[in-house]
């Protein structure tokens, strides 16, 4: 990181860190395509009201149909896309997003990688830590996986467990220091 860098100078934010299939969209299983995306309903008021509050945004998502050869890395960034023009018709945006295409026994040797950014490894928080201004002690992980939760611990962040229902209460409770 460079000393005049983005982050340098600039006070410390609380920051949101979602998972992506079961928490923003119907995890319908290895969603490579825009006509397997389904919103769910909530997310963008969750993402939303995390902006709102003052926190940055960021998107950490697993994708290990990429190693797997489902999709490609191109077309997850055609989805992200058009996640992110649905989030923007209701007024929600990311401000930041990874993504870990990699598995470590992938059909794809190109992918086959016992990588640190799949979770339950911290690598894409850590990533996204020290490329924004992050407070970590008033920042958490959403996920519905306890990989999720294990992520966020492992980057030194809280982690909550979604179970469903409005995503809105989630973002209250891991800006209120839950988790
Ligand atoms: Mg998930
Ligand atoms: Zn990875």
């Amino acid at each position: 990181m460079r000393a005049d860098g983005p982050r340098h100078g600039r006070p410390l934010r609380p920051a949101v860190f979602f998972d992506r299939d079961g928490v923003i969209n119907a995890d319908l299983g290895y969603v490579g395509d825009p006509s397997r995306f389904v919103l769910l309903p909530g997310a963008a008021a969750g993402v939303r009201a995390a902006s709102a509050a003052g926190a940055l945004t960021f998107l950490v998502t697993n994708q290990s149909g990429v190693a797997r050869g489902f999709y490609t890395e191109d077309d997850v960034a055609a989805l992200h896309r058009h996640m992110a023009g649905l989030l923007a018709g209701e007024g929600a945006h990311f401000d930041d997003m990874r993504t870990c295409p990699h598995l470590p026994d992938a059909p794809l040797a190109a992918y086959r990688r016992d990588c640190a950014c799949r979770k339950p490894g911290p690598g894409m928080i850590v990533d996204l830590m020290a490329a924004w201004p992050v407070d970590p002690a008033r920042s958490a992980m959403i996920g519905d996986k306890p990989s999720d939760v294990a992520a966020a611990r492992a980057a030194g962040i809280r982690g909550l467990l979604y179970t469903g229902g409005p995503l809105e209460a989630a973002v209250a409770r891991a800006l209120a220091g839950e988790g």
